[in-house]
């Protein structure tokens, strides 16, 4: 029997608009919103631009929910393999005392949290690690140490770890803040897949919870990574007080970025008591759903990851996240000092949505397939 289903179009005169049930639906079919990207020569969800403007992406976090999923996932569809998700495992593997004053950010020296300080890990233990996450089902680790930035001596130790994880078959990533061109030059040559540096929110909002670094110190972390090239993870925080406007920003400037990166964390804030950002009421649920939407059409081929605050959002808001195009998640019971949704849970939360775990890229997939990351502190640095 044949099947066909239909796609209302919601921007011409009320008409149905017939596809076959391919699994890569083309985001054309469905055409663009309307407003604001209108007036765009480039007006055609799922392209591949770096000329968003503002008021594009205000357009289209202003559409009706249910308008703006059914584009993100056909956008998503036309790009990834529907119904996967990217695992990965992470690990702190150095913990606490940073010198940073990341507002968010239960490892820094400057806020009493109750954080064990721990020093780089073993390289052995690291390993056992690796080891354990590749068990429980992860295609990824990453490795996370709060540094402002690594000295060269604990760098070198950090690439051995590298170099153990991928002798096991696994993807690597890393976040240690700060990196030189030199620095990023290492971890490439060891065999890192991934470097995580998150812009965390807008330029103006950044001033507002980072005093130690600016924004253009992070840019120019980000363009050492690729310049060595390293895919890039990249992503922010939504509920640390920032205004609509600010994540349109952050968003905007992700996809303006020379090249996308093949990773975009969208974190919710973990208030952890002590940090300045403690009291910080959560984002509304559909704004942060919104969020990810407006992500996966902004950077289409990017991994999406619905990454720290996911153990306390519902199944439900978690579905309508990977409805959104959210494609890559955390899998294990810690992040880097907060809590994750367990093992057992995520492994039934699939099975309820009919979702697999996403393999290993070979190297004639890379080019559609990234994956994402949390922030330094969860991982935000
Ligand atoms: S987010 Fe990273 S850089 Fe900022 S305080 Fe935490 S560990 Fe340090």
């Amino acid at each position: 029997m044949v099947m066909v289903c239909a796609i209302v179009d919601f921007d011409a005169a009320p008409r149905l608009t017939f596809v076959p049930p391919a699994a890569n639906m083309v985001a054309a079919e469905i055409g663009p919103p309307p407003g604001a990207l209108m007036s765009s020569p480039h007006a055609v969800l799922g392209a591949i631009r770096h000329d968003w403007t503002l008021p594009e992406v205000e357009a289209l976090f202003a559409l009706p929910l249910i308008d703006l999923l059914l584009h993100a996932q056909h956008v998503h569809r036309s790009h990834h393999e529907p119904n996967t998700v990217q695992m990965s495992t992470l690990l702190s593997i150095k913990t606490g005392a940073c010198p940073e004053d990341c507002a968010y950010c239960p490892q820094s020296v400057r806020y009493e949290t109750g954080v064990q300080r721990d020093a780089l890990m073993e390289i052995g233990a690291v390993r056992e690690c690796a080891e354990r996450a590749k068990a429980a089902g992860a295609t990824r680790f990453c490795m996370g140490a709060a540094y402002r930035s690594p000295k060269d001596r604990e760098l070198q130790i950090i690439a051995a770890m590298v170099r153990e994880v991928r002798s096991l078959g696994l993807e690597s990533c890393a976040t240690l803040g700060m990196l030189t061109p030199d620095q990023a030059r290492t971890l490439k040559d060891a065999g890192l897949d991934y470097y995580n540096h998150n812009l965390d929110t807008s330029a103006e909002f950044y001033r507002e919870i980072i005093s130690t670094r600016t924004y253009q110190d992070r840019l120019d972390t980000l363009e050492a990574v690729r310049a060595a090239g390293l895919k890039v993870c990249c992503g922010g925080i939504l509920g640390m007080g920032e205004t609509p406007a600010d994540r349109a920003k952050l968003l905007c400037t992700l996809a303006n970025l020379p090249e996308h990166p093949e990773s975009v964390p969208i974190n919710q804030l973990v208030p952890v008591p002590g940090t300045p950002l403690a009291e910080r009421a959560p984002p509304d649920s559909f704004e942060f759903i919104k969020a990810i939407a407006v992500a996966r059409l902004l950077m289409p081929r990017a991994h999406v990851r619905l990454s720290a605050g996911r153990e306390a959002m519902s199944d439900e808001m978690q579905a309508l996240c990977f409805m959104a195009g959210a494609n890559s998640i955390f899998y294990g019971e810690k992040l880097l000092t907060t809590g994750n949704p367990d093992v057992e849970r995520d492994r039934r939360l699939f099975e309820r949505l009919g979702l697999r775990a996403e393999a290993v890229p070979t190297d004639e997939q890379a080019p559609r397939r990234g994956a994402a990351h949390p922030s330094h502190a969860e991982t935000t640095a």
